[in-house]
């Protein structure tokens, strides 16, 4: 899942990628608002992490203009402590939750998840489909109740691919959700890892689960 963080502090910034980038999400990083508005059209971020204070276009700005241009991507803001209203302006422009700083992030962590999984229409992070079951916050993977071990690249891919199960997803959409702006490996990647994911999750287990549609890309589905 690609994230975009948009923080002024540097060093917050730097850690808020690295740690980010710790739990597996892929993350682009912007200091100021005019930076997150050019980074925003170019990419599919399943959420965004946007700072109220910033210097320039300030966060709630970002914001308003984001929703202006229609685009739903969830946002959590983060704000001072005496910035009620900023918060109840934030909610009001559409951000769908914010932390308060200085933050737990582990607590960043969980809001971010609640975000992603509202967003994709789930209640819980373990998602299943026929017999694959995929736990998105413990990263592991069963299928017909026995464990499948997956490189991280591998379950980044099946996770975006079985959030979004039954939607046929092209392979520039898998690789803008998967990796970040630092990636140049190109979309025919995405081919190489549904080879992979193919082998272990498909062959000799039942039902095939990865389809390929023709022209148009991938799909997780059980086909009747
Ligand atoms: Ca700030």
């Amino acid at each position: 899942m690609r994230l975009l963080v948009v923080e002024d502090e540097p060093d917050l910034n730097r850690l808020l990628k690295k740690r980010l980038e710790e739990a597996h999400y892929s993350v682009d990083a912007c200091l100021t608002g005019s930076d997150a508005l050019d980074c925003l059209p170019g990419a599919e971020y399943d959420a965004v992490v946007l700072d109220v204070m910033l210097p320039g276009i300030s966060g709630l700005e970002v914001l308003r203009r984001m929703r202006n241009a229609g685009n739903g991507v969830p946002v959590l803001l983060l704000t001072a402590r005496d910035g009620i209203e900023d918060r109840v302006t934030g909610l009001d422009a559409g951000a769908d939750d914010y932390l308060v700083k200085p933050f737990a992030f582990d607590e960043l962590l969980a809001r971010l998840r609640v975000l992603l999984r509202r967003a994709g229409g789930h209640t819980s992070d373990v998602l299943t489909l026929a017999d694959l079951t995929v736990d998105c916050t413990a990263r592991t993977v069963r299928r017909g109740g026995e464990p499948v071990a997956l490189s991280s690249r591998e379950f980044d891919i099946l996770e975006y691919l079985i959030r979004n199960q039954g939607v046929v997803l092209s392979r520039e959409r898998i690789s803008r959700h998967v990796w970040n702006y630092d990636y140049e490996g190109g979309s025919n990647v995405v081919d190489v890892y549904i080879r992979y994911l193919r082998k272990k999750l498909d062959e000799g287990r039942g039902p095939r689960l990865i389809h390929t549609v023709r022209g148009a890309g991938y799909v997780l589905r059980e086909e009747v």
